[in-house]
């Protein structure tokens, strides 16, 4: 076993990557510089070369000696600035006034051939000023989830921070049981929380929001520059892509299992991948996480989460709204009055693109939510239910793969009946429907046991599992030839996977 080395070898260049400060305008008190502490013998585990691409990095680098070291903090790319940030949040509902980049460390930004800007951070290298009691590190078992995860949410098409790839190192790191270190290279656009804004306002420090929002609306929201109501404009659109975001889960099943405010991109990216899981049968009331047994973050309370999550950034940044404090409250209340409205509307048209509807009709609501119960009522998997509907035909042919998932035929089928009464007012032949539907509706999700699967074999040594799960994932929508198993019903001993907190 290695010992990490207290001093980091300078690289000429990694890649052709090339950093720019961009934290310029980020309020000092908001960051400090930070020496990673680098993870010791690492060893690649993955690369994601669609990552690389989105990051304007020659996926080639995925062959680059220094790859490992550069992921375990051993080595930083030249013009790189390690920077940790403050942010503070509420987590189940209680405010901690200090949290923070506690084990992520920025290198710095890059641009991507759009010239978009994409901060990279080291996940697992070492402690920052702002990691109170923990170790700063990450264990394998929590970084091979978030690096499949992020690329499989990005494979959905749904916003997520990345996983440009991640290391295993010789270091056993202390949780429950000791488990073997690991650190993975996150991108994303911005790493900004809604517990940033949070942070500032709870210290008082009112001066700074501005900077703070101009930051982001800078870099980000470009267009609101110039706009008559820019941080109005700007905190309704964070709350149409919040809404947006939540919509999308709840259309592939996914759970969090994390919604504390300091879990919420400011920019609706999916963020902070923890005990998370894409349900295997429906149920709405589903948390993964053995941590929340009143199920404050299950399935069906996520957008009411998401609400009171938005409302604590609306709180923290009032006085961004009017120098009139009541004026302030009216403007905020009205952007939070349409939280749920717009939630609805981002749901139902995920929904009725599951179901293949291109019309709009009054009864296609309780049409959706009568097939959620009986999916419910007979524990029918999430994901292969909605898979089977794509078989689903005018004249009866592939009912059988739909009516297979439930435990109640009958239900099923008498659901069905209404729904293909429904398609009769649809203007699309059968054949362009299922291929649509097979564009809404994925093949292939994250699930736990498949996961699970990846995560002993590499801690075992064998990463091969880790790189044909992210294949997969990639491309969920496309039925993929020999991969019929990773679309199948959780074994038995899935049952006792138990997901925590700890990471
Ligand atoms: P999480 O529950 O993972 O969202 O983390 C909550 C806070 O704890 C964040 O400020 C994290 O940065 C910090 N944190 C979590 N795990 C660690 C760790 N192993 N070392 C340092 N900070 C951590
Ligand atoms: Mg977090």
């Amino acid at each position: 076993m290695g010992h990490a080395r207290k001093t980091i070898d300078p690289v000429a260049r990694f890649g052709a990557l090339r950093f720019e400060d961009r934290w310029d305008g980020l309020p000092d008190s908001l960051r400090s510089r930070v020496e990673p502490t680098p993870l010791p013998d690492a060893e690649l585990v993955d690369f994601s070369p669609a990552t690389a691409e989105a990051i304007n990095l020659d996926p080639a680098a995925a062959a680059d000696p220094e790859l490992p070291a550069f992921l375990a903090g051993q080595r930083l790319p030249q013009g790189a600035a390690p920077t940790a940030t403050a942010y503070a949040g509420h987590q189940f509902g209680n405010f901690v006034p200090q949290l923070g980049d506690g084990r992520a460390i920025s290198l710095g930004q890059v641009s991507d051939r759009f010239g978009q800007p994409w901060d990279l951070q080291l996940k697992g290298c070492g402690r920052t000023p702002y990691s109170r009691w923990a170790d700063g590190r990450a264990v394998l078992r929590s970084t091979i989830r978030e690096h499949l995860c992020s690329e499989a949410m990005a494979g959905l098409g749904i916003p997520t921070t990345r996983s440009l790839g991640l290391v295993v190192s010789s270091e056993r790191i202390q949780r429950e049981t000791l488990e073997p270190g690991a650190a993975l290279l996150r991108a994303a656009p911005s790493h900004i929380r809604f517990g940033h804004y949070e942070y500032v306002f709870y210290r008082q420090e009112y001066e700074l929001l501005k900077p703070l929002a101009d930051y982001v609306i800078t870099q980000h929201f470009p267009h609101l520059r110039g706009h008559r109501a820019p941080y109005r404009q700007w905190l309704t659109e964070v709350m149409e892509l919040t809404a947006w975001l939540v919509a999308q889960w709840q259309a592939v099943g996914f759970v969090h299992a994390v919604l504390n405010t300091d879990n919420m991109s400011i920019l609706g990216l999916t963020i902070d991948y923890g005990p998370f899981a894409f349900m295997d049968a429906y149920d709405p009331k589903f948390t993964p996480n053995h941590s929340d047994p009143a199920g404050r973050y299950a399935y069906e309370n996520q957008p009411l989460a998401a609400e009171w999550n938005f409302s604590r950034l609306l709180q923290a940044t009032l006085p961004l709204l009017s120098d009139d404090p009541e004026e302030a409250v009216e403007i905020g209340t009205h952007i939070l009055d349409r939280f749920q409205p717009e939630y609805q509307r981002q749901y139902n048209s995920q929904m009725r693109a599951k179901l293949g509807l291109k019309t709009a009709d009054r009864e296609d609501e309780s049409l959706m939510d009568d097939l959620l119960e009986r999916m419910a009522a007979s524990g029918a998997d999430f994901t292969r239910s909605f898979r089977a509907l794509c078989q689903v035909s005018r004249d009866g042919r592939g009912d059988d793969f739909f009516l297979d998932e439930f435990a109640d035929r009958d239900a099923a089928s008498s659901w069905l009946a209404a729904y293909r009464q429904r398609l009769e007012a649809e203007p699309a032949d059968d054949r362009a429907r299922q291929l649509e539907m097979c564009r809404a509706n994925p093949a292939y999700v994250l699930r736990t046991h498949l996961a699970q699967a990846a995560i002993e074999q590499a801690t075992a040594g064998d990463y091969t599992e880790v790189e044909r799960l992210r294949r997969l994932l990639e491309r969920p929508f496309d039925e993929q030839p020999d991969m019929a198993g990773y679309a199948a019903l959780p074994p038995d001993w899935a049952q006792g996977i138990e997901l925590s907190c700890s990471s």
